[in-house]
């Protein structure tokens, strides 16, 4: 059956699953000398040593094959490039301004001495997505526990079964059900729909710790009616991280028969479809032809102005309705903080603790009770993470911390972290954020919108470009490129 047929049949993702199954198995033997390579010289390229080995793409002369750029090597790209490059109607480039892949997807790997620890994406949302089949295939999917939490509130530890009787408590979960539902003509941010609801003070940190890392912002500049369907409601998912292998192995592994198309260090600059073909050129003024274009990058760079470093120009502009869109949404800093402790002073069971400190949610992610050795992960967005975060040094986050932990709890608590390790992902060149969200005033056409192809020959693909509520999440950009790919696919039926 032909991929027409498939694609036809509406059944692209069985397709690939098979396709991808026959290049694993072609590619048994190759495998391996792939990954070695490309674990130590991260997705370098050796596209023609490889494609003359990989594909049936010489059974198709070259001038009918279609040259489809990639841009951005993060899970979408990589995703859309491996749906497409076993086509042999395609020939295939992924242009990747970082020097390794993956984008938010970053492991540390032995972090601590105590295993991996990811950087960016670290949970995954849910069983039922293409993203925990490739974790699972990798024997690495760990169900993540969301038992009991440990609450740090002012002077006093809590304790779970402690919290639940406390009726400022019972109240902020109240509203925070109320949230997961809320429906209202005037959009408001979700800080105004905690007032409005009038959410107890003394807890609203616990509000907010439980609702920000899953909108990417602080809760000021979040739409209450935009993003409850969206990351609101990924806090009700079942959520697994990686086990034995990192999320950044996983990709290595999983995409390895497309790493020989990546170009790394290849930042793109401009973007020129005035002709028949598109004109791609990098920072280093190198010009590249394709027939069709996937732009996978961030939001955030999107919408940088072409002036500005790290910006891409488009000639003609892009139509206004998708700079519009980009608007309507927002993509914030985030900041993630790994501590190792030397002392659980949190209570037994607890995954979670909950603090009213600047930091107010942190994760064990770890745990050695021989050695008493933890690791407790923290992500801090939007305005937190911009106004206060942003302008220290990691020595001073965790010397603030440690004065917040000494003052809320005591000297020892303090002084039990003993290792740390800070990523500022506003800082990174070529991403300039965590993920994206609705803005207050937002609508649900943006995303729509921001992934419309435009003349069917620029395609958008990537997390902010989902439009199945699965924005900010590493499955929902890898439906995006399945999307765009089908798009591609129908335009050249
Ligand atoms: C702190 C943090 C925590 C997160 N937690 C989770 C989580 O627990 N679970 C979850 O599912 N998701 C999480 N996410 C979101 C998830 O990581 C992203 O949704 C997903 O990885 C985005 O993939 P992408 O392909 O859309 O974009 P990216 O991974 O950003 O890839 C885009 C690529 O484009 C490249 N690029 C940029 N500009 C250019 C240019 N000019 N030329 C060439 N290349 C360029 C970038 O270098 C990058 O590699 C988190 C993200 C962050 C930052």
């Amino acid at each position: 059956m032909s991929i027409f047929t498939y694609f036809f049949l509406g059944n692209l993702t069985e397709y690939l699953y098979l396709c991808n199954t026959q290049i694993y198995k072609e590619m048994q033997s190759r495998r391996s000398f792939i990954k070695n390579i490309a674990l130590a010289i991260p997705a370098m390229s050796m596209a023609s040593v490889m494609l003359s080995s990989c594909s049936k793409k010489d059974e198709l002369p070259r001038k009918t094959r279609k040259r489809i750029g990639i841009i951005g090597a993060g899970v979408s790209g990589l995703h859309a490039a491996m749906l497409l490059h076993e086509n042999p109607q395609f020939d295939i480039e992924i242009l990747e301004a970082g020097d390794r892949i993956g984008g938010r997807i970053h492991s540390m790997d032995n972090a601590f001495g105590m295993g991996n620890v990811e950087l960016g994406a670290s949970e995954i949302y849910g069983s039922n997505n293409t993203w925990f089949g490739i974790v699972n295939r990798s024997q690495s999917a760990v169900v993540a526990s969301q038992g009991a939490a440990t609450y740090v509130i002012g002077e006093t530890i809590y304790s779970q079964s402690q919290i639940e009787k406390d009726t400022d408590f019972i109240q902020m979960e109240r509203q925070l059900t109320e949230l997961k539902q809320f429906q209202s003509g005037a959009d408001m941010s979700i800080d105004q729909f905690m007032t409005n609801a009038q959410v107890p003070e003394r807890v609203k940190c616990i509000f907010e710790g439980k609702t920000e890392q899953f909108i990417g912002t602080t809760v000021d500049r979040a739409s209450a009616v935009y993003n409850r369907s969206e990351g609101i409601e990924k806090m009700s998912e079942e959520k697994y991280r990686s086990g034995a292998k990192s999320f950044s192995n996983i990709l290595l592994d999983n995409y390895a028969p497309v790493l020989p198309f990546v170009l790394n260090n290849t930042a793109v600059q401009s973007i020129d479809y005035t002709g028949s073909k598109i004109k791609v050129t990098d920072s280093l003024q190198v010009e590249r032809v394709y027939d069709q274009l996937i732009i996978t990058v961030p939001l955030s760079i999107l919408k940088l102005s072409a002036n500005k470093p790290n910006g891409i120009s488009f000639k003609p502009e892009l139509p206004s309705s998708k700079r519009e869109a980009m608007d309507k949404l927002g993509m914030d800093a985030g900041v993630r903080v790994l501590l190792k402790v030397n002392k659980k002073f949190w209570n037994n069971g607890s995954s979670t603790i909950y603090t009213d400190g600047t930091i107010g949610r942190f994760e064990v992610i770890k745990s050695d009770d021989s050695k008493s050795q933890y690791v407790l992960s923290a992500s801090v967005h939007g305005a937190k993470a911009e106004e206060t975060l942003n302008n220290m040094s990691e020595a001073e986050i965790v010397r603030m911390i440690k004065n917040e932990w000494k003052a809320s709890m005591s000297s020892d608590v303090a002084n039990s972290i003993v290792d740390s390790k800070v990523i500022f992902w506003s800082k990174e060149a070529h991403i300039q954020g965590s993920f994206s969200y609705h803005k207050v005033g937002g609508s649900t056409e943006s995303r729509a919108e921001l992934a419309r192809p435009v003349e069917n020959r620029l395609y958008f693909a990537g997390e902010a470009c989902n439009t199945g509520n699965n924005s900010g999440t590493v499955h929902g950009a890898i439906d995006t490129a399945e999307t765009a790919v089908k798009a591609i696919l129908k335009q050249l039926a």
